[in-house]
């Protein structure tokens, strides 16, 4: 008998888990909701979509790949897949902005002690705080061993400087993880990552870039000016932030 008469096909199924469907059901409804009644507005101002997100971490549909031991939902590359695509669908600005916590997010989880993610990551679950991931800048795109950027360790602290540009909601962000050099003589082997509050003396906000789409996400550049950081903010080793695990 083949498989058409008998209706049961081999390999690997592509069925959503009830699960699945629930959950891209739930961003859909707010997608159709929250986000799309406010979409062409947020669109033509580049509005900063505060109230959304605030809506969307409340219900449950931001952070969700935060591990459970955190508070997070502890899901799937797969299943925040599922969500980013309804949330797109209402609007891609508003989607990105409440999604980007997870490239923020992600280098703490990769390098991150236990005492680090639970100082930055827990406050995400709890309140609806935004984060950002600082690599690019104005010469270093995609070469990121191009990058200028600075952090000179001095006794138990470090001291960065640069800039850094097309940063997802860094103009909204309570920290931001920053990439910088401690060895500039080392090109890609040089660099190192940082958790640096935004509110830290010497981070200044200085453009809220404009765009021709996307316009309701936050696209800022930020410069670094003597930023002084406890050795402590500093992610895994020292100069192996490019290296891949
Ligand atoms: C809306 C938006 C949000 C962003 N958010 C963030 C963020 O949150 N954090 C962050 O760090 N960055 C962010 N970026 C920056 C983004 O990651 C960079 O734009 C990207 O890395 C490319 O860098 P670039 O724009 O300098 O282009 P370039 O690196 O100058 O590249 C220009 C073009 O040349 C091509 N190219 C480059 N090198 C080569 C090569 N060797 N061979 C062949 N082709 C090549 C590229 O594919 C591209 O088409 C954002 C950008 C945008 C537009």
């Amino acid at each position: 008998m083949t498989q058409v008469e008998t209706g049961v096909a081999g390999g690997v199924s592509f069925e959503l888990t009830p699960e699945q469907r629930e959950l891209r059901a739930l961003a859909r409804e707010f997608a159709e909701k929250e986000i799309r009644p406010r979409a062409a507005e947020y669109d033509e101002h580049s509005t900063h979509p505060a109230d959304v997100i605030a809506k969307a971490h409340e219900i449950g549909l931001m952070n969700l790949h935060l591990p459970e031991a955190l508070g997070g939902l502890d899901l799937r590359a797969f299943d925040g897949m599922l969500v980013g695509e309804e949330l797109s669908w209402g609007c891609s600005g508003i989607g990105t902005s409440i999604s980007a916590n997870g490239l923020g997010a992600a280098p703490v989880l990769i390098a991150g002690s236990e005492e680090q993610k639970e100082q930055w990551l827990t406050p995400l679950v709890e309140e609806p705080i935004l984060c950002s991931f600082g690599l690019t800048e104005p010469d270093a795109g995609s070469d990121v061993a191009r990058m200028k950027s600075t952090a000179e360790r001095r006794g138990d602290e470090y001291v960065l400087n640069g800039s850094k540009t097309f940063i997802t909601n860094a103009g909204h962000a309570s920290w931001t993880v920053v990439f910088a050099k401690t060895d500039p003589s080392k090109g890609h082997r040089g660099i190192s990552a940082f958790v640096v509050p935004m509110d830290t003396p010497g981070v200044q906000i200085e453009k809220h870039l404009d765009k021709m789409g996307q316009r309701s996400t936050d696209t800022s550049a930020f410069a670094l000016t003597d930023v002084v950081i406890p050795v402590g903010n500093r992610l895994g080793e020292e100069a192996k932030a490019s290296r891949s695990r």
